[in-house]
């Protein structure tokens, strides 16, 4: 399958990885958009949160156990934002399941 982030899971795609399981990689975004900026994602292809079902949302709980402990890493003590951005209104530019985890300064309060 033609897809980024499955080949950055593979390794053909170098990345900055902040934390890596069997099930889930986490790894610093190519264009920051704050100080701290990391995307997390399963390693098996999910194509968004659209595709999230009952079978595989264990690797989704799985993230959101993760994700405080790379805040904690990343010294986001003062806060942080988990953004997942699904199709193309959202602008989903990678069309596998990724939750970008933002801090490191004080971020709008804009949503939209
Ligand atoms: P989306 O717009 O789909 O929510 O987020 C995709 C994110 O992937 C963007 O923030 C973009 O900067 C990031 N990205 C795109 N290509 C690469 C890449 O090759 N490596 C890394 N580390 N991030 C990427
Ligand atoms: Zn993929």
């Amino acid at each position: 399958m033609d897809c980024l982030f499955c080949k950055i899971v593979a390794g053909e795609i170098p990345s900055q990885k902040v934390y890596e399981d069997e099930e889930i990689l986490a790894f610093r975004d190519i264009a920051p958009m704050a100080p701290v900026h990391i995307l997390v994602i399963p390693k098996a292809h999910i194509g968004s949160v659209d595709e999230v079902t009952a079978e595989n949302s264990g690797v989704v709980a799985h993230i959101f156990q993760v994700i405080p402990r790379i805040a904690q890493a990343e010294k986001l003590e003062k806060g942080y934002r988990v953004v997942s951005n699904c199709g193309e209104h959202a602008g989903q530019s990678v069309k596998h399941l990724h939750f970008h985890i933002l801090g490191g300064r004080q971020l709008s309060l804009e949503m939209a």
